[in-house]
Formats: C-alpha cells, structure tokens, sequence
C-alpha cells in the first residue's frame, strides 16, 4: 500500500514556516508499514490543490491532506476534494450546533463563517475533532482513500493516532515492523558501504538504509512479520551478519549515541574521565555530561584555549609550546597526562585523560599541519596514545567531528581496541 501526503497551507510556502505535520503521519504509517511514496506542499489555491488532489489520487492508494479545514475564506481543502472527487459538500446541522456549544462554552459569538466547517464531502466518515472546531473526513471509494486532516499539530496528532490509525488497521495487512538502527564510529561511509553491501543487498527481506554524518553512520535494518517479535528476528538476524563484518566499529545495536555508549563504558566498569579541551572549547565535556548520571565518572575538563593556559594551567613544558607550538603532538599528549592526574586526585582511579588541541580554522594552521588538523591525547596508567586527525575545513564541522572523534578513542582505549 502506498500513501501521499499534501500539507495545505500558503504559510508552509513562506521561509519562516515548515510542514511537520508530515513527519509525523510519515512515522506513524511506517508503523504500519505503509511506505510513503512522495509528499508535497500546496499554497491556498484552489485549482492547483484540486489538481494534486487528482494526480495524488491516481498514484496512492492513500492520500492524507493536512490543513485547509479553518473556518476562513483561504482554507480551501474541503472545495478542492470536493472537486477533485466530483463528490458535493453536504452541510451537517449537528456540526454547527457543535460549534455553536463549543463557542458558547466560551462566551463568544459564532461567526457565520465558522459553517463553512459543517460542510462534509458526500459519502466521507466525519472525524470528530474534539481539539478544535474544524472536524477531519474519511472518504473510502473506488480511487482509494481520502484523508482530510486538521492542520494545527495538536489537534491532527491525537485524531491521527486515535481514530485514523484504527481505521486504517481495516485495511493493512497485520503486519508488524521493526526497524534495528546500528551505529558506527571510525569508518568512512564508503568504506562501510563497500564491506557489507553484498551483505544487506543479498537479503530482501530487509529494507536497508544507510544514513551518514560527520563521524557517525547508521544503518537502518527493517523487517515486517506477523508480530513484531519475528520481524525483530528477521532485522537482528541480518544485523549480526553486519555486526560480525565490521567487527568492534559498531558501537551501537539499539541507535544510541555514541556518548551514551562511552558512558555506559564508563559506568561499568568504574573508570573515571577527565578533560583538556582547546579547540573544542568545552563542547567534549558537554557531550560527556549530556548523558544524566555523569557525576559518576565525569570529574571535569579545562577549556585551556590560550597558549598561557596550557602553560600556566596544565604546566604544559614552555619549551615544547615554543618549538612544537599548543597544536602539536607534544602538547596533547602533556594535555591529556595532566588531565588524567587531576582526575586521579578527584576521583581516584582507574581514570583517563582526554585531550583535544588543533586548527578549527578559518585562520591559523601551519605549513605543516594546516587548518584542520586536530590531535588528540588519551592517557591511562598503561600510557599514552596520540592521534593526529586532518577533518578538513569548516570551524564548526571541524569541531563537532573532533568531540566525536575524541568520544571514539575514549570509547577504543577502553575497550583495548587499537
Ligand atoms: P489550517 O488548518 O490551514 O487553518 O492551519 C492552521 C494552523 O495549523 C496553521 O496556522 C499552522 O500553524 C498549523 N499547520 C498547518 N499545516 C501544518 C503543517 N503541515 N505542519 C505544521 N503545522 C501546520
Ligand atoms: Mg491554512
């Protein structure tokens, strides 16, 4: 089954507006399994609506309009389904007595206008809309099904999830979907692609989606069965395929985060953190204690973004910041050294100290190491490890990947991964 959505409304046209009542009812009939196969937003005119009603209609078996339903002259969506099915607008008198109570419970007066929303395509079920005065219609004919929603989220969302999504259970198979989300770190999208493409294309059973941002990819793994325990077998079945090819880069089968999971690292097995963040600015330490409950293993970080900083906070050698200068391998990894020994005296160990220094740009970088090139420190009592990253250009693309980089080693330390 295949459905279309048409967001009504000349605001959603405007650049300080947008639809989300589509992301919602999107989700909602992939609950279903009901696909989606294309949206569109349409201003307040009549004849252009009337006709995406018609090719809409060609197309899907079912199409969802939202908005257009208010009592004024510009919400048009009932005369353009009107002609679109060539069905009249029948007037309900007990719709506007409803609306009459609904005004009088508040003490004002009907505006005549306000029937305009008694007026119901021949032949659709009324939706009754106990958020607002507008109500929504079900029109079931020899095309499909016609879905007409109010547009104010808060009335649309309850209408849809209460009475829609229950008729339209009259009409889907019983089947049932799951979707397992694994996530990786420390791989390239195409390198990902390139190892387990042969694995997900060669089952059909699965819908497979592969999503990317800078330093994170999810692959989405969907499966339908008659219950949702068998189509959760289906998608895990192949997750393992996938898991057992990209080995220990999957920090995630259940779509957490990868801060969740270093905290949940963390949290098991009673290592404490701390931090030395410079281009970063703090924003490590904001990832670590964006999880509730890091007290329990975050002590704390210094944002030494200055050079004098470096030197007089965290005691980094003068010598090594005038011959190898703040961004260097030298630097990050007396940083981290003395990130960690802080933690040890608040916390006690074990513990690790992070650290982060390089050229988030536009301005700085070297011959050498040019803008974009971050290095990062990870010390314990084993030691410590120094990386040097080159993330490329764009001040807060290069530091957003650097927290998700340094989140990583923290994550690959711990787990003894090289
Ligand atoms: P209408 O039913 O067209 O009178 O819409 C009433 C109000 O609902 C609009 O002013 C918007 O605030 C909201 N609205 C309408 N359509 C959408 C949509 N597609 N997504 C989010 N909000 C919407
Ligand atoms: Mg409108």
């Amino acid at each position: 089954m295949q459905a279309e959505i048409i967001a009504v409304g000349s605001e959603l046209l405007t650049p300080t507006r947008v639809d989300t009542n589509s992301l919602f009812l999107t989700r909602k009939l992939g609950e279903r399994g009901i696909l989606l196969a294309r949206k569109s937003v349409v201003g307040d005119d009549r004849q252009i609506l009337t006709n995406e009603i018609r090719r809409a209609r060609e197309a899907s078996d079912v199409v969802i309009l939202t908005g257009g339903l208010g009592p004024t002259l510009d919400d048009l969506t009932r005369d353009a389904a009107s002609d679109a099915t060539g069905r009249p607008l029948v007037r309900h008198e007990w719709i506007v007595r409803d609306i009459e109570e609904r005004f009088r419970r508040f003490n004002r007066p009907m505006a005549k206008v306000n029937e305009r929303q008694a007026y119901v395509l021949e032949g659709a079920e009324i939706l009754y809309n106990p958020r607002g005065t507008a109500p929504g219609q079900w029109l079931e004919d020899e095309q499909g099904i016609l879905i007409l929603l109010p547009g104010p989220p808060r009335e649309l969302k309850p209408l849809f999830a209460e009475t829609c999504m229950r008729m339209l259970d009259r009409h889907v198979s019983q089947q049932r979907f799951f979707t397992q989300c694994l996530r990786v770190a420390g791989i390239g999208e195409s390198d990902v692609e390139q190892r387990i493409g042969k694995i997900y294309s060669g089952d059909p059973s699965v819908t497979t989606t592969i999503l990317s941002a800078p330093g994170d990819i999810q692959i989405h793994l969907r499966a339908g069965a008659p219950t949702e325990e068998a189509a959760r077998a289906i998608a895990e079945a192949l997750g393992a395929k996938i898991r057992a090819e990209l080995g220990r880069a999957v920090y995630s089968l259940n779509g957490a985060p990868l801060d969740e999971t270093v905290a949940g690292l963390l949290r098991g097995r009673g290592i404490k953190v701390g931090v030395a963040e410079s281009c970063t600015g703090g924003l490590l330490a904001a990832k670590l204690t964006a999880v509730p409950g890091s007290s329990e293993y975050f002590a704390g970080g210094f944002v030494s973004y200055s050079i004098a900083a470096k030197r007089h906070w965290l005691g980094v050698d003068e010598a090594v910041l005038d011959t190898r200068g703040a961004v260097s391998t030298e630097a990050a990894e007396a940083m981290a050294i003395k990130a960690r020994e802080r933690t040890v005296e608040a916390l006690g160990e074990p513990a690790i100290g992070v650290s982060v220094t390089g050229y988030a740009g536009p301005g700085g970088g070297t011959e050498q190491d040019p803008v974009g090139t971050v290095f990062f420190g990870i010390a314990d009592e084993e030691g410590s490890a120094i990386r040097r990253r080159q993330l490329g250009l764009g001040r807060n693309r290069v530091r957003a990947l650097a927290v998700q980089i340094a989140l990583e080693l923290l994550r690959r330390r711990i787990l003894g991964i090289s």
